[in-house]
């Protein structure tokens, strides 16, 4: 629900109000207008009625959110979320490109790529030091070694690093060590996981899940931002249909969906969206078009040789040449 104050109401009955409205047991979030000033109610408002606020006379009226997330609406937050990791940003207007291979599989692989991507200009890096693979006897990724490693090639790059979190008895070490947690799709549901990442208060890539509407990942998001995060970024990275020619369906159209239902960022994954190499750079660009404010994508030095998702894998050449032709699309469908 959202509460429409009247123009120039007294501060001491605006605090009285909020005082009320969090005793009844919700969030107030604060949403400026130009000429307007309204508290957003997040929590469950099925039960509340225009009449539970009519005694206080600051009050012009109330909106029903019809939606169940709140504090990931639009609604209630009308400007986009910026998430800002020293000098690097996302969802600020500029293209945040987030490069890496899918796994962490030695310290000259990752420094390697590493550096090539950060000369090619990517802001963040991407390794997996955990790894949620469908067949239990494939490579399960080097753990707390693989973190080890990725945070050497951070201090090498500059680059701030994003991986991927499976368990709760992770949460402390990704704590300390990590920039930016993965929630992988596979995960997008575990609600458990959800709650406790959520309470770190730390930046959060959260993955759409392999058959999961919009509106569910807005919820999983909604999850995180009730335990206190704010710079959450969603990423459309492909769900399940009945084509087989690609891994998945890259659903490009969840990009403005999403940039108007919600003001946190969206990245999209055209390495998972498509499973092909040769399918990255079209996506990649068509994301850029579509108005994705990042892009995470998988490069491996030796594709062939990759122990995950070599065939969706570019080299750091095509990653080169690639960067170059998003910041011209970039530039073309920008409007500053
Ligand atoms: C990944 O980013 O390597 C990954 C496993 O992604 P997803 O969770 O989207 O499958
Ligand atoms: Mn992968």
């Amino acid at each position: 629900m959202i509460i429409v104050l009247k123009p120039h109401s007294a501060p001491e009955k605006e605090a009285e109000l909020r005082q009320y409205v969090q005793d009844l047991g919700f969030t107030v979030q604060d949403i400026a207008g130009e000429s307007t000033h309204m508290l957003g109610l997040a929590g469950d408002t099925s039960h509340l009625s225009p009449e539970t606020f009519s005694r206080y006379d600051i009050v012009d009226h109330t909106i029903k959110v019809r939606e169940s997330y709140k504090l990931a609406n639009r609604r209630f937050h009308p400007e986009d979320t910026v998430i800002r990791i020293g000098d690097k940003t996302l969802g600020d207007g500029s293209l945040a490109v987030i490069a890496g291979p899918c796994s962490v599989e030695s310290e000259e692989q990752i420094l390697s790529i590493a550096r090539d991507v950060a000369n090619s200009g990517a802001s963040f890096l991407r390794g997996g030091a955990f790894k949620p693979r469908s067949s239990p006897y494939a490579f399960q990724g080097m753990g707390m070694d693989g973190l080890d490693l990725l945070r050497i090639a951070r201090r090498k790059t500059g680059l701030p690093i994003v991986t991927e979190l499976m368990d709760n008895a992770h949460l402390d070490a990704f704590e300390k060590h990590v920039d930016v947690i993965q929630i992988g799709a596979r995960n997008m549901q575990n609600f458990s996981l959800l709650r406790e990442v959520g309470r770190l208060k730390k930046p959060i890539l959260l993955k759409r899940g392999l058959a999961n509407s919009i509106d569910e990942l807005l919820m999983a998001a909604e999850y995180l931002m009730a335990g206190g995060s704010h710079d959450i970024a969603l990423c459309e990275r492909g769900i399940r249909t009945f084509e087989t020619a690609t891994r998945n369906t890259l659903d490009l159209s969840a990009v403005p969906v999403l940039k108007a239902k919600t003001h946190l960022p969206v990245v999209v994954d055209p390495s998972h969206g498509t499973g092909h190499w040769n399918l990255v750079e079209p996506m990649a660009l068509a994301a850029v078009a579509a108005g994705a404010d990042g892009l995470i994508i998988e490069v491996h030095n030796a594709p062939h040789l990759a122990l995950c998702d070599g065939a969706q894998s570019i080299t750091p050449e095509v990653f080169h040449t690639l960067m170059q032709k998003l910041h011209r699309v970039h530039d073309a469908v920008r409007m500053d």
